[in-house]
């Protein structure tokens, strides 16, 4: 097959807590054999179902200041009003862009924007919406059970979260989630054939010219 050398695409998606991003983006992993999923810093403890390496490289706070003076991140927030910290490691996403490869971020809004700002021409930003305000709140109740105040900050959290839509190059509504994933891939293919991001193409049009 021809291949054309390229950089990679910095795909990143947000949204509220509950829209379904997770599922996206470990719809698109598992079907899209170029694409890797960037593996975040956070301070927060682990969830049971986690793997440390897999889903986060946990730190305690004091890794997490080293981590910030040896300026090893890309980026960096106080994420769900300011009790965990949560950063992207430099290192793999400038290995995998120069190599090809695409990256997916899950990452919220602050991160986005000093992304943007970092990597101008390789972040592709998705914000993912949910159908309606019931079907996150439902999403919602399954994860925090019935605790009511629980319920009632995480609310608050997505609709904060909801308010930096416009900050985002694609908007998605995942009413389906095998539509939304489709809707995402169309994005990460076109990206792909950004001419300014095939570094190899001036070589391969001399060769046919
Ligand atoms: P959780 O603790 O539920 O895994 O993630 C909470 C939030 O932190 C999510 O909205 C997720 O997008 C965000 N997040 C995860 N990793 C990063 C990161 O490296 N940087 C930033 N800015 N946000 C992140």
């Amino acid at each position: 097959m021809i291949y054309i050398p390229r950089r990679g695409v910095c795909l990143v998606l947000s949204a509220p807590s509950g829209a379904g991003k997770t599922a996206i983006a470990e719809a698109l992993l598992d079907t899209e054999p170029l694409l890797e999923s960037s593996v975040s810093v956070t301070t927060r403890a682990r969830r049971p179902d986690e793997i440390d390496g897999k889903h986060y490289h946990f730190l305690t706070e004091e890794q997490f200041q080293a981590a910030l003076r040896d300026d090893v991140l890309l980026e960096w927030a106080r994420v769900l009003q300011g009790t965990h910290a949560y950063g992207t490691p430099r290192q793999p996403v400038e290995r995998a862009l120069a190599a090809g490869r695409d990256i997916v971020f899950d990452i919220d809004w602050q991160g986005h924007q000093q992304l943007r700002e970092k990597l101008p021409a390789d972040v592709v930003s998705v914000f993912i919406l949910p159908p309606n305000i019931d079907a996150l709140r439902s999403r919602l109740v399954g994860r925090a059970g019935d605790h009511g105040a629980e319920i009632e900050r995480r609310m608050r959290v997505a609709r904060d979260e909801i308010r930096h839509w416009e900050a985002f190059h694609h908007v998605v509504v995942n009413e389906d989630l095998a539509v939304a994933t489709e809707a995402v891939r169309a994005v990460l293919h076109a990206a792909r054939s950004a001419r300014d991001r095939l570094t190899g193409l001036r070589d391969f049009v001399a060769g046919l010219t």
